[in-house]
C-alpha cells in the first residue's frame, strides 16, 4: 500500500519536472552529479526472493555535499523506488524524490532534494523482472540441478539496475552489505566472504578498498568452498567443487607471480566463484571474488590463462581504473598484456607467445571486420567516443588486443627493465584513483619517453588516435603454431599426408585453435568428417575448440555436427561463443530461421548481456 501511495507520489513530482524541464545532463554514461556530491560509503541490506525473483533492498549512501548542491542525483535502470529519506547519521526522515525521463540505455536519474548538512540518503527499493544485471537461473539451468541460483553482472553501465547509486567509473567508495538469502542457499559478493553456509541466511559482507560501482556483485547459490593456496581458493556448486579445484591448481603461483611483477596484490583474499553456464562473460573481476563461466573448466587445464587475466585486474582496472568508458583499453589493454607476463611467468615464453599469435590472429579479424564499415572504423582507435552509444559496443577485441600489442610495443621500445619499472610505479602512485587516456600518455612522457628518440620510436599517437594498427605492428611469431603451420602445409598434399605428419599428442587446446582456424580453405564437408572420426571435435568437452569447430561444421554444412551445435547454443550463454556462431548460423536463409527458432528457445537461459547482443545480431 505504501508503495502504491509512494509511487503516485513521485507520478506528480514527475509530472512537476518535465514542467520545469531541469537540466539534467548525462555525462559519462551517468546522470549523477558525482561532481558535485560524494559517496563515500554505501551500505546494502537486501532481501532475496527467489519466489518472486526479486531483490527487495534498501541502499544508505553516506554522503559528503562538497558543492552545496540541492540534489543528489543517482542512476537507477529498471528499478522501483518504493521510498527515500535523507539527514544525518540515525535522522533520516522521509523524503520527496523525482524520476527523470527513462533513456534506454542510462535509465532513469533518481533525483533527492538534500542540504548543506545531509550526510546520508537511503533509498528503499526493489528490482523488477527489467533488472538487467541479475539473472535468476532455475535449479534445471545449474550443474547440479537441485537449487536456483542468482548472479549479478554490473559492468559495464548495469550496478543501477539492481542498486540505485552514482553508476560512473570515476568514482569510488566502499561498501558493506546485509544479505538475507534461502538457508538452503550461500550468498557471496565482491568482498570478504564466507566459506561455510549458515543456518540463518543471513550473511554480512565488508569491502573496505573503495571501488567503482561497476565492480559491485552478488552471487547465491548452493555453493561450497576449498582453499587453494596461501590466499587463494574456489566456490563452486558442490556436485563441480573437485573438478574445479583440481582444474585452478596454478592459482596460487599466478597470484605469487603476478606480486613479483607489479607489487602487492592489495585485496586480501584472491578466490574465484566458478558460475553456472549462462554466465555472459568468460570471467569478471569482481574484487576479491572473480566471477568465471564453467566452459574454462576443460579437465586438462588449458584454459587457465582467463584466471591470469582476472587477476591481472586486480591492478588493471580494480586498482587503477578507467575514469570514462570511452578509454576502456586502460582496463583492458592492460590486463592482457599483464596476463601474458603472468603466464610467462608460471608456464613460459612459448607458451605465453602462442596465446599472444592467437590473439594477434583475433585482432587481426576484428580489424578487417570493422575498417571495412566506414560507419565503424573509428571503433578501431584504442581512446572511443561512445557518447550517446552503449558502453558494451567498446567491449571489443581493440580494447583488449590492440591495447596489448600497443603496450608490447612500448616494452620492445624502452626496454623490459625500464617499461617494468614504469607500470609497477604507474600501479602504485595511481592505487584507488580513476585514470584517463591523456593522464597515462602524460605520465609515459615524463617518465619513459625521456629522449625525443624514444618518443619518436614509440609512436604514441599512431597508436592511440589512429584507426587499425600501424604497418610496422608485424605478426606474432610462435614457435609452437609453427609447428601446427608446418601440419596444415602438409594437406595440401591431400588430408592424409597431413594425417601422418602429425602428432596430435603434443597439442594443446591452443595448438587445436590455431590448427581449426588455418585449415585449407578446400576442406568440404567429406574433410570434416575424415577430421571428425580421428579427432572427435563435434564430441569435444573443451567450449574454445567447440566454438571453432561448430563455426567450420556451419561454413561446410557438415550436418552430423548440428544436433551438438544446438545443445550448445542452449547451454552455453558465454557471449563470446554465442555471437560467432549466431554470425555464421545467420548466412544463409535456413540457417538464420534455425537460429531464430534456436535463440526463441534458449533466449531465457541467456544472460540479458548475451541476449540484447544476439537480439540485435539476429534483428539484422
Ligand atoms: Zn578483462
Amino acid at each position: 500500500m505504501r508503495y502504491i501511495l509512494i509511487s503516485l507520489f513521485s507520478l506528480s513530482l514527475l509530472a512537476c519536472q518535465y514542467r520545469n524541464k531541469p537540466n539534467i545532463n548525462a555525462s559519462n554514461h551517468s546522470f549523477s552529479n558525482y561532481n558535485e556530491v560524494k559517496v563515500n560509503h554505501l551500505n546494502l541490506f537486501l532481501d532475496v526472493k527467489f519466489g518472486k525473483k526479486e531483490i527487495w533492498g534498501t541502499a544508505t549512501l553516506k554522503i559528503r555535499n562538497e558543492a552545496k548542491a540541492h540534489q543528489i542525483i543517482l542512476d537507477t535502470k529498471g528499478l522501483s523506488i518504493d521510498h527515500v529519506a535523507a539527514g544525518a547519521k540515525n535522522k533520516l526522515t522521509e523524503t520527496t524524490f523525482t524520476l527523470g525521463p527513462e533513456d534506454s540505455i542510462l535509465g532513469r536519474a533518481l533525483i533527492i532534494p538534500i542540504t548543506d548538512s545531509t550526510t546520508e540518503v537511503s533509498v528503499a527499493y526493489h528490482t523488477l523482472p527489467a533488472s538487467e544485471a541479475l539473472q535468476w537461473l532455475s535449479p534445471e539451468q545449474t550443474h547440479d540441478k537441485k537449487h536456483p541460483f542468482l548472479f549479478s553482472q554490473s559492468e559495464a553501465i548495469l550496478a543501477r539496475s539492481w542498486i540505485p547509486l552514482m553508476d560512473v567509473p570515476a568514482h569510488r567508495f566502499t561498501y558493506e552489505a546485509t544479505v538475507k538469502v534461502p538457508k538452503e542457499l550461500m550468498a557471496l559478493m565482491s568482498a570478504t566472504n564466507p566459506t561455510v553456509r549458515n543456518d540463518s541466511g543471513l550473511y554480512h559482507f565488508r569491502q573496505e578498498r573503495p571501488i567503482p560501482s561497476y565492480l559491485i556483485a552478488l552471487a547465491v547459490g548452493d555453493v561450497g568452498f576449498k582453499p587453494l593456496g596461501r590466499n587463494t581458493g574456489v566456490y563452486a556448486e558442490t556436485g563441480f567443487l573437485d573438478s574445479c579445484a583440481w582444474e585452478l591448481q596454478s592459482m596460487q603461483a599466478m597470484v605469487d607471480s603476478a606480486e613479483a611483477l607489479y607489487g602487492p596484490y592489495a585485496w586480501g583474499r584472491y578466490d574465484l566463484l566458478v558460475l553456472p553456464p549462462s554466465f555472459p562473460f568468460g570471467g569478471m573481476e569482481n574484487p576479491c571474488l572473480t566471477f568465471a563461466t564453467p566452459t574454462i573448466i576443460a579437465g586438462d587445464r588449458s584454459l587457465v590463462s582467463l584466471v591470469a587475466h582476472e587477476l591481472a585486474h586486480s591492478w588493471s582496472g580494480n586498482l587503477v581504473t578507467t575514469a570514462t568508458w570511452n578509454d576502456f583499453w586502460l582496463n583492458e589493454g592492460f590486463t592482457v598484456y599483464f596476463e601474458q607476463r603472468i603466464m610467462e611467468k608460471v608456464y613460459g615464453q612459448k607458451y605465453a607467445e602462442m596465446l599472444a599469435a592467437l590473439g594477434r590472429g583475433e585482432l587481426d579479424l576484428t580489424l578487417k571486420e570493422l575498417m571495412a564499415d566506414p560507419a565503424r572504423r573509428a571503433d578501431t582507435r584504442l581512446r572511443l567516443n561512445l557518447d550517446g552509444r552503449n558502453p558494451d559496443d567498446g567491449m571489443s577485441d581493440i580494447a583488449y588486443e590492440k591495447g596489448r600489442f600497443f603496450l608490447r610495443h612500448l616494452e620492445q621500445t624502452t626496454g623490459r627493465r625500464d617499461w617494468d619499472r614504469f607500470l609497477k610505479n604507474y600501479f602504485s602512485d595511481l592505487a584507488f584513483k580513476s585514470t584517463t587516456t591523456s593522464l597515462f600518455l602524460d605520465k609515459l612522457n615524463k617518465e619513459l619517453l625521456m629522449t625525443p628518440e624514444l618518443h619518436q620510436k614509440a609512436d604514441v599517437r599512431t597508436w592511440v588516435y589512429g584507426e587499425g594498427l600501424p604497418a610496422y605492428a608485424t605478426p606474432v611469431v610462435s614457435e609452437e603454431l609453427e609447428r601446427v603451420n608446418a601440419d596444415l602445409a602438409m594437406s595440401r598434399r591431400g588430408f592424409t599426408a597431413m594425417l601422418n605428419h602429425m602428432k596430435p599428442e603434443t597439442y594443446t587446446t591452443h595448438h587445436w585453435l590455431h590448427f581449426l582456424r588455418n585449415l585449407h580453405t578446400s576442406i568440404d564437408a567429406k574433410g570434416m568428417k575424415v577430421l571428425d572420426d580421428r579427432f572427435h571435435f563435434t564430441q569435444s568437452g573443451n567450449a574454445e575448440i567447440q566454438c571453432d569447430w561448430y563455426q567450420l561444421a556451419i561454413k561446410h554444412q557438415y550436418k552430423p555436427a548440428y544436433p551438438a551445435l544446438e545443445q550448445f547454443l542452449k547451454k552455453v550463454g558465454r557471449r563470446k561463443f554465442l555471437m560467432p556462431l549466431y554470425k555464421a548460423l545467420i548466412q544463409t536463409p535456413e540457417g538464420k530461421k534455425w537460429a531464430l527458432d534456436i535463440f526463441r528457445q534458449a533466449r531465457s537461459g541467456y544472460h540479458s548481456v548475451s541476449a540484447n547482443s544476439v537480439e540485435e545480431l539476429l534483428q539484422h
